[in-house]
């Protein structure tokens, strides 16, 4: 226990932490003094970790209402920093993946967005178990600085238009604290907590509108289709409680997105997206999403208008141009960015091939980011450092044909475990001997402003 506090003081948080929990496994509501009082215990060290893992493992059980839902997003948000990209004099958007394998489509949308003279701010995190995360995936690029606070992001958003920058600790800190502790007792995968832990961060930011990339499928946070429609509804509805103008997009992850899955390949495969290589299922996603953001900015755009203009930002250069200016205003290096074969490499790239006829019926995508995770393009230890040339370059898609002995994937490394990464490799992929459809890369779209029922 804390020195800090009296013992009065933790013997309340104590009780209040125990009747909540009482309180929520009986099925009632929790009051709102109550959620926002736990969360502060919580965060000033006078609840302990093991009455706050009871606590969300209650709520990740039994579920919250609205009310308690915007109560909990709300109190992780206090005490801690909060910009007003809102007051700035230009509309500026935030945009939010749940996460997957080979999910690069920030690295794209944001500089066609910005391109198309919507500014972006796009606070990213790290790769987290098979999924990989935008801010290891930047650190590829050599120079380039990723950590910086509310003055350069405002002066990016003038300047460029558009950030990319890691997450602030000091940003809605009650998440910071749950989100740990979540990691490690199995309360990640709630709804409501996911919810709540996403909202949380936009509404920290305070950008103009949001557009939400929820992921569904095998690789995803949430792999049931139902299951992520409705943590993109509650998400939707959330938002809205704090007057976010928020659309959102139920994207799949049964398969890995792209073909480039490991940080230096993914931005290779990203700048070629910029210069107008359409990637199957890759390219979807990147322009469905940026046709939403610039239709959050202006309402009154029609789908082929948006579309128009997003055709137009890569055909004309401008988006990829508005990559490189960006990455070389935060530090990073433009030559190296213009010859992506500078970026760092594998020295060793082995073919995994397919041992019978047939149609690719299976991808899977956790077996690929964990292969990837195994040649250090991830970590299996908390900070452990990455490679950042390893990784795997999938060529085989769900549906398509393939023949004996044509290549799959490629597995690229330096070192690492490369026996296990070629295992999990090999058992990624199902051959079935009937043709099979390949899923829709875009399962719903909720566009912004419009209600949820
Ligand atoms: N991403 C978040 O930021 N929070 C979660 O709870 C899950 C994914």
């Amino acid at each position: 226990m804390s020195s800090d506090h009296t013992e009065t003081e933790e013997a309340r948080a104590s009780f209040r932490v125990q009747a909540s929990i009482v309180a929520k496994r009986e099925g009632e509501r929790l009051p709102a003094s109550d959620i926002r009082g736990v969360v502060d215990d919580y965060v000033n060290g006078r609840v302990p970790d093991h009455q706050m893992a009871a606590w969300l493992a209650t709520i990740a059980c039994r579920g919250l209402d609205l009310a308690e839902l915007t109560e909990l997003t709300d109190s992780y948000v206090s005490g801690g920093e909060r910009l007003h990209l809102d007051r700035m004099d230009r509309v500026v958007l935030d945009k939010h993946s749940t996460g997957g394998v080979g999910d690069k489509v920030s690295l794209v949308v944001a500089p066609i967005v910005a391109a198309c003279g919507v500014a972006v701010v796009k606070m990213s995190g790290r790769g987290l178990g098979h999924a990989g995360g935008t801010i290891d995936k930047l650190e590829s690029i050599p120079g380039i600085r990723l950590d910086l606070g509310p003055d350069d992001i405002y002066a990016l958003v003038e300047r460029v238009g558009m950030t990319i920058v890691s997450q602030s600790p000091a940003l809605a800190p009650g998440d910071g604290a749950t989100y740990a502790l979540r990691d490690v007792t199995g309360t990640v995968e709630s709804i409501p907590l996911i919810a709540a832990s996403i909202v949380s961060k936009k509404v920290a930011v305070g950008a103009s509108g949001l557009v939400l990339d929820v992921k569904t499928g095998a690789g995803a946070l949430i792999p049931d289709l139902s299951r992520a429609g409705l943590l993109a509804e509650t998400m939707l509805r959330l938002a809205r409680q704090f007057g976010l103008t928020c659309g959102a997009v139920l994207s799949d992850m049964s398969q890995p997105l792209g073909c480039a899955v490991g940080n230096a390949l993914e931005i290779k495969e990203a700048l070629s997206t910029l210069r107008g290589e359409q990637v199957p299922g890759l390219w979807k996603a990147c322009s469905v999403l940026a046709r939403l953001m610039l239709q959050s900015a202006d309402p009154t755009l029609s789908d082929p208008e948006a579309d128009a203009r997003v055709a137009k930002a890569v055909a004309s250069g401008a988006a990829y141009e508005r990559f490189l200016e960006w990455a070389s205003a935060q530090g990073g290096d433009r030559r190296t960015l213009e010859r992506p074969e500078l970026l760092p490499g594998a020295k060793h790239v082995v073919p995994i091939t397919a041992v019978r006829a047939g149609w690719v019926r299976d991808v899977a995508p956790r077996a690929v980011g964990m292969a990837s995770v195994h040649v250090g393009a991830g970590r299996l230890a908390h900070r452990a450092p990455l490679d950042h040339g390893s990784g795997v370059w999938v060529t085989a898609r769900v549906g398509s044909r393939v023949e004996v002995g044509q290549t799959l994937a490629e597995l690229h490394y330096n070192g690492g475990d490369h026996d296990m990464a070629v295992n999990l490799l090999t058992s990624a992929f199902d051959i079935s001997d009937e043709p099979v459809e390949a899923p829709p890369m875009i399962h719903q779209i909720f566009e912004s402003n419009v209600p949820v029922d």
